[in-house]
């Protein structure tokens, strides 16, 4: 179920833009707010305030400058959108928080460019990989974008491409409702323990939400990605995530997964003061929890360790061959965690 947005900025230089239209017209008794620059709302506010309101706005503005990065050397072929950029949701452990001055969703509506710029990498790199879900959640807002269906159309052209919409949304109408779906469109959810969604995850939906969505992806024909990132080490945490690892291996169909993903909290310094200044309580803080050698707020490396192959364990009992990663870990901890499992 997605919530209304309480008020809608919208940039005049975009107020009569067609993406603009078809948006509003699928939203009604919304108060519009028209802005100069989407940049600057809400910046007579305080952060804390700004980080707990104005999440529950979008703004509609035009994107300038750079719609789609390379993430590491260019010549990796990975790439991220930014197409939208922040989140309607309001996880205590997410880098958004700090990352965008403003705090409101924005959806760009220059979509052209950005197609433009995907269709460009797509025609001069082999294999390019787009991840949509680095800077906003992927499927949030697509029953208003339906920008799914854009790139539906290119992905279907070009088959040397692949991209990922990640997301916790349940907004997977236009996917699903894509005959014979191309292979290379990727949704994958982020799963947590409903424990860790509710208490942690706010305004997401439901752990069995996502499954189902994931689930429904699955029966269009969709191979879906999966990711356990942050694990949270929660008091009885082992008996939340068993469960969980088997709740999804024997609802989802393992065949058609095309990786799980694991991950523990690595929280950069700002992030580690911010979640202290907005939710001090928060678990994702508390614990053993110290700066590691980059400087990132992390658990120890043999409770990491233990961590990822409790969770390979788990995972193995019911899904042999699935492809496993470690998001954003060293060597050292990948050598010691997959030499034994
Ligand atoms: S859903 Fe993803 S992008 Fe949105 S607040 Fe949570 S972690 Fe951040």
């Amino acid at each position: 179920m997605n919530q209304t947005p309480e008020r809608i900025y919208v940039e005049e230089s975009v107020s009569n833009h067609p993406l603009t239209k078809k948006i509003l017209s699928k939203i009604e008794n919304v108060p519009l707010v028209y802005i100069k620059d989407y940049k600057k709302i809400g910046e007579e506010k305080s952060f804390t305030k700004r980080a707990a309101e104005d999440k529950n706005s979008l703004a509609l503005a035009s994107k300038k400058g750079e719609l789609v990065k390379s993430i590491g050397r260019m010549d990796h072929g990975q790439f991220y959108l930014f197409h939208e950029i922040d989140c309607k949701y309001d996880c205590e452990y997410c880098y958004l928080q700090y990352y965008f001055q403003t705090k409101v969703p924005v959806i760009f509506v220059n979509r052209d460019e950005v197609l433009e710029k995907i269709e460009e990498i797509l025609k001069s790199f082999d294999t390019p990989y787009f991840h949509v879900g680095e800077v906003c959640d992927a499927l949030a807002f697509d029953y208003l974008t339906e920008f799914s269906f854009d790139m539906v159309n290119l992905f279907t052209k070009y088959t040397n491409g692949t991209i990922e919409f990640r997301t916790k949304s349940t907004n997977v109408e236009n996917l699903i409702s894509i005959k014979n779906p191309p292979q290379n469109i990727i949704p994958s959810w982020t799963f947590s323990p409903q424990i860790i969604a509710e208490t942690i995850e706010h305004k997401t939906p439901s752990f069995n939400e996502r499954l189902s969505a994931a689930k429904r992806c699955q029966e269009a024909g969709y191979t879906v990605g999966v990711r356990l990132d942050p694990i949270i080490r929660v008091p009885g945490w082992e008996d939340q995530y068993r469960k969980m690892v088997e709740e999804l291996l024997t609802t989802l169909d393992p065949r058609r997964i095309d990786y799980i993903s694991l991950g523990t909290p690595k929280h950069n310094k700002v992030l580690f003061e911010t979640i202290k200044r907005r939710f001090p309580e928060s678990p994702t803080i508390l614990g053993e929890i110290f700066p590691s050698n980059d400087g990132k707020y992390k658990y120890l490396k043999f409770q990491r360790v233990h961590i990822y192959k409790t969770m390979i364990s788990w995972i193995r009992e019911l899904a042999r061959d699935i492809r496993i990663d470690l998001s954003i870990e060293s060597e050292e901890v990948k050598e010691l965690v997959f030499q034994s499992c």
